[in-house]
This record gives structure tokens, sequence and C-alpha cells, in this order.
């Protein structure tokens, strides 16, 4: 299957594209992934992609096309995959469309995680991270440290990080918004969008998705 997953940040997207691309069997190509390899590599892409980020500067989309068709090139991408953060506007959308018709192949669905936007904001905006160790991560209500602002794990200090704020998560929602809610209806013109709501726990969120696909138990 070609799958494409979209939904705003805080909705739990990179944690749902791993669980699916493991049920069904096939990569999970996120952009920041492509990214990191392409730049640790040293691909031609990578090196201009790093001098783009270097100089403070947005990667042009013919970049991030690039990368992302030299990945569904590699052997395990033949049967299918499903993508992460790509396409992220119109222009990469019609580009990633391009490339498919031009191998004979097309996108089976369009996954839209869906989550209410106070939501989003709350479960972001409640994140704390220990500073010892950022994979020690709490929430103000959905998963609070016995003491406040003290990390069960290590006893390290909790903090909210600069991204998690509540005026920078309203700020990527825009941008989600103007730049990336399009490509919904851009797919949904073409009978591919499935929205999933992506309240509740992860593996429920999972079963809706994979219900949705037509592969659930
Ligand atoms: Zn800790």
């Amino acid at each position: 299957m070609r799958i494409v997953l979209v939904g705003p940040p805080g909705a739990g997207k990179g944690t749902q594209a791993a669980y699916l691309a493991k049920n069904l069997a096939i990569p999970h190509i996120s952009t920041g992934d492509l990214f990191r390899a392409n730049i640790s590599q040293g691909t031609p892409l990578g090196v201009e992609a790093k001098s783009y980020m270097d100089a403070g500067n947005l990667v042009p989309d013919s970049v991030t096309i690039g990368m992302a068709e030299d990945r569904m090139e590699q052997s395990d991408a033949a049967g299918g995959f499903l993508l992460d953060g790509f396409p992220r506007n119109i222009g990469q959308a019609k580009a990633l469309d391009g490339y498919l018709t031009g191998k004979g192949l097309k996108l089976d669905a369009v996954l839209d995680l869906e989550v209410p936007e106070d939501e989003v904001v709350k479960r972001i905006a409640g994140r704390r991270i220990c500073r010892k160790d950022s994979s020690h991560v709490f929430h103000v209500e959905y998963n609070k440290p016995a003491a406040e602002g003290v990390c069960d794990a290590c006893g390290g200090e909790l903090y909210q990080r600069e991204d998690d704020r509540e005026e920078t998560v309203r700020k990527r929602l825009e941008v989600y918004h103007s730049e990336t809610e399009p490509i919904i209806d851009y797919y949904r013109a073409q009978g591919l969008v499935v929205t999933i709501p992506a309240l509740g726990k992860v593996a429920e969120v999972t079963r809706r998705a994979m219900d949705a696909l037509g592969r659930g138990e």
C-alpha cells in the first residue's frame, strides 16, 4: 500500500506512522529521517539541503522532493510505503503525483489524523522534559510527575521546551492550516482521504486506521 499520513503537530503522527508501517510491513518514510540520512551520508541533496539550513533558509521543495523520490526508489519501498511529513504543501503533492504516475503507480489512501485544535495545544504546551535525559517526558495533566517539576526517573529538573510553548504551537498550527491543509482538499478531490479521529489511546487510533484501510482484524 502507498499511504500518505497527514495531521497537525501534536496529533501523534510519528508514533502512528511507526505502528502502521510495522503492521502493514511497509517502510516508514519520514522527512526528518530523510534529511538526517542525506546530510549524514553527504549525498548531493544532503549537501545542498545543509547549505540552506546553515544559512538559516528554508530548504526548497525541489530538494525535499528529490530526497523523497530517491528513497521511494529503494527496493524495500517497491511494495509500498508510508509517507510522513511529505508532501507538506500542494507543490510537493503535485510532484509526488507526477512521480507516481510516471511509474504507473498511485496512492491508495491519505490518512488524515484529526484532533481538536485546543487539544493539540493542551497536549504540547503541557509537556515537560527532564533536563538530564530528554527521553524522560511528563505532562502537567496527563502524566504528572510525583513531585511537581521533578523527574520521577532520575530527579532531574523538568522544563518546557521553547518549541512547546503555547504561542509557538499556535504558530505551527497556523502554518499547518495555510500550507499543509490544502493538500487534504487536493487529495479529497481524488477520493483518497480517510479521516481518523486521533484522540484516545495510541493502540485504538492505530486500530481505527487499520480498519479504515480495510486491514483490521
Ligand atoms: Zn529524568
